[in-house]
């Protein structure tokens, strides 16, 4: 299916929805004047196959279902483009709870809802300034039209990508496009960012282009221990070395990044240690930010990526316009760039495709070498992954990481060669990890 043959698809469903009862709202005269100008009337950006009418309008007012997920810089930004462009049944998820360091650019907070959970919050506002506008709280995945992720967390986001995933119907091995929920996803870190749109099953998913995602910046241990180069190195050299060695708040005192005393005493050391080497740079500042490893959020950054999400919601549910194919960055780093490519399936990917991948290993490796793989691939940064097989029938934990009591019994066989522990070429290896709500199918291909 072409991707306007999709859409004509997802169209003549969403006509299918749209129910008779339209002016039942809170609506005045020529509100939605705006909209109706890219909706009722057809222009040269127009989708080929798409024929201008009052139905779409009335499909994304009293029909088409919006999930947000993430409610902090973009999710404001998101909810209030939303609300403003003619999404009345909008839903918002997250779990945080509002902070003071969000006013500055979360401006669905105040000072008074310091505390609260950010959802809420955001929900009654956009409810009492954008009337008929609908947030409530209970919701299921499967009766959204369109999900919307403005999230911090790659975990949480590779999360919803199996999720939507999961929902998927295929029959004898076809997809059912109707099964399909596209997933709009933005992304923000400091003055870069990204939009993408994903149609589950069918474009690259999340996973699918997880290399393009550095792992978290680790300065290398021999860098920070014996040469350091820059106030960060300095700082993590008392991060990581100094403050284990001297407890200085008591012995099992942790490190508190929100502790001012931890700070001050960190940035101290660090001070030291600079002078040492010659380094300048170490603030009070800099050293809250590298322990809690801040990234500076940018509003305009947010602004930015909210503002190609919406669009992106708002052309796919009309579908009176052609959807972003399939990714864009955004860099105002120096000067100003966006560029948009298509993201590539990737054949094997361990979420979207339907086949088990394949793992090699000789039958002499230990577990342990296993474990280390889908932790460190770059395909597959698992975070703590717990692995089952099935032998004689029956499941078989080999090992698991997040109950502890289950943790002790299967940490012997992390020492213990595949062969010993009785697995054979082309064992199925069924792992679970925070990365996805699915278990995800591994075949075990013995190298000699
Ligand atoms: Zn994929």
């Amino acid at each position: 299916l072409t991707l306007g043959g999709r859409l004509t698809l997802a169209r003549r469903k969403a006509k299918m929805l749209v129910d008779g009862d339209a002016g039942s709202t809170s609506d005045w005269d020529d509100r939605w004047n705006h909209i109706k100008k890219f909706l009722e009337r057809s222009g040269p950006f127009m989708h080929p196959d798409f024929e201008p009418s009052t139905e779409s309008l009335q499909f994304m007012l009293e029909t088409c279902k919006i999930l947000v997920i993430g409610a902090g810089g973009l999710g404001c930004e998101l909810l209030k483009n939303l609300a403003l462009s003619g999404f009345r049944n909008i839903h918002v998820v997250d779990m945080d709870n509002i902070d003071v360091s969000n006013l500055n650019r979360q401006f669905l907070f105040r000072a008074k809802d310091v505390g609260r959970p950010k959802a809420d919050v955001a929900a009654d506002f956009i409810n009492s300034r954008v009337p008929g506008c609908f947030c409530p709280s209970f919701y299921l995945y499967l009766e959204f039209h369109i999900i919307v992720c403005g999230l911090d967390s790659i975990v949480a986001r590779r999360w919803m990508n199996g999720m939507l995933l999961s929902l998927l119907v295929y029959e004898d091995g076809v997809l059912d496009p109707s099964s399909i929920i596209p997933l709009i996803d933005g992304g923000t870190e400091g003055f870069k960012g990204n939009a993408r749109v994903i149609l589950p099953g069918m474009t690259a998913c999340i996973d699918c282009t997880l290399e393009l995602y550095p792992p978290q910046i680790n300065f290398p241990m021999c860098t920070i221990a014996s040469m350091p180069r820059l106030p960060e190195h300095c700082i993590e050299y008392v991060r990581i070395l100094q403050w284990p060695k001297e407890m200085p708040f008591g012995d099992d005192m942790a490190l508190d990044g929100d502790d001012p005393e931890h700070i001050q005493w960190v940035y101290q050391k660090s001070l030291e240690r600079a002078a040492e080497f010659s380094i300048t740079g170490v603030t009070y500042r800099l050293t809250q930010g590298v322990v809690k490893r801040i990234i500076p959020a940018v509003a305009s950054t947010n602004a930015a990526i909210a503002a190609a999400c919406a669009t992106e919601v708002f052309k796919i549910a009309s579908s009176a316009y052609l959807p972003l194919n399939n990714y864009m960055v955004f860099n105002d780093v120096d000067g100003l760039y966006t560029y948009t490519f298509e993201a590539e399936r990737k054949e094997n990917c361990s979420a979207c495709s339907q086949v088990p991948s394949d793992l090699h290993f000789s039958p002499s490796s230990k577990l342990q070498e296993v474990l280390d793989y889908l932790t460190e691939s770059t395909s597959l940064q698992m975070k703590s992954p717990a692995i089952t097989t099935t032998m004689d029938g029956k499941n078989k934990t080999l090992y698991l990481q997040s109950v502890a009591s289950i943790e002790q019994r299967t940490r012997p066989n992390l020492t213990k060669t595949l062969n010993e522990l009785g697995l054979a070429d082309g064992q199925e290896l069924a792992v679970a990890d925070v990365t996805t709500p699915q278990t995800v199918l591994f075949k075990l291909c013995f190298t000699s």
